[in-house]
């Protein structure tokens, strides 16, 4: 396992998808996640240049955060439960995963106390793999009207997990309808298109395919650091 020349190569294949989505490759960040990867081997991707990271649980966040440098950027991407939320801080540059209501009200309300205006995404359920899995694609319009009332809670774009061993051209529908629900938004003036600049989608097993989908977001970890199960 070559943590460096998995970086290098999975660069390449975005560049090369990013060509035919007719995008600039600065357009697309990866977001390389650590769920169960010692810090040995994050501080190996650090060294060769691999600075924003994801993360699935708050408390091994917490860990990790102290032990790497300063300057890299943490995503949280897993289910937030709201007991953990107070855990929290400015370091986390983007939770992936506002999927409802009791999120959003938590997430306001320690932002006020805390004086922290946090950077989030809707996740949404567009396989429908798991009714956990992010809001219903009828309810993004309401949600997202209604987060204008939580000032401390800011929405900059739409997340999506695809469907387990879905075959690729499902899961490039799956994608190319969030990037249809984001682009439905601007065109109903919910919100404008500086607003809701990301659309975090993609793994290990179809980020090319999201990337040529629209991608601004692609979340990787098995590709990177090898499988750990
Ligand atoms: C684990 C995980 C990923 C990365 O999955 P890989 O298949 O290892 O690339 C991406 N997004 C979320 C939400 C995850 O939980």
């Amino acid at each position: 396992m070559n943590i460096n020349e998995n970086l290098t190569d999975i660069r390449q294949k975005i560049r090369i998808a990013v060509e035919r989505s007719g995008r600039r490759v600065e357009t697309v960040k990866i977001v390389a996640v650590t769920k169960t990867i010692p810090v040995e081997n994050i501080q190996e991707a650090y060294q060769v240049g691999q600075k924003v990271f994801g993360e699935n649980r708050v408390q091994e966040w917490q860990k990790k955060n102290i032990l790497l440098p300063a300057d890299c950027e943490w995503h949280l991407i897993g289910r937030l439960q709201t007991n953990k939320i107070k855990y929290l801080d400015s370091n986390v540059a983007l939770i992936h995963s506002l999927d409802r209501f009791s999120l959003l009200e938590k997430l306001n309300a320690e932002g006020e106390k805390r004086q922290i205006i946090w950077k989030t995404l809707i996740q949404v359920n567009v396989a429908k793999d798991d009714a956990k899995a992010g809001l219903e694609v009828e309810e993004v319009n309401d949600f997202l009207e209604t987060v204008r009332d939580y000032p401390y809670v800011q929405v900059l774009g739409l997340m999506t997990i695809g469907k387990f061993n879905a075959c690729p051209e499902d899961t490039r529908g799956y994608f190319r309808k969030l990037r249809e629900i984001r682009d439905a938004l601007i065109r109903k003036d919910i919100r404008n298109k500086e607003e809701l600049p990301h659309l975090s989608m993609g793994m290990s097993q179809d980020y090319e395919l999201a990337v040529e989908e629209g991608a601004t977001i692609v979340r990787i970890g098995s590709s990177i650091f090898g499988s750990r199960n």
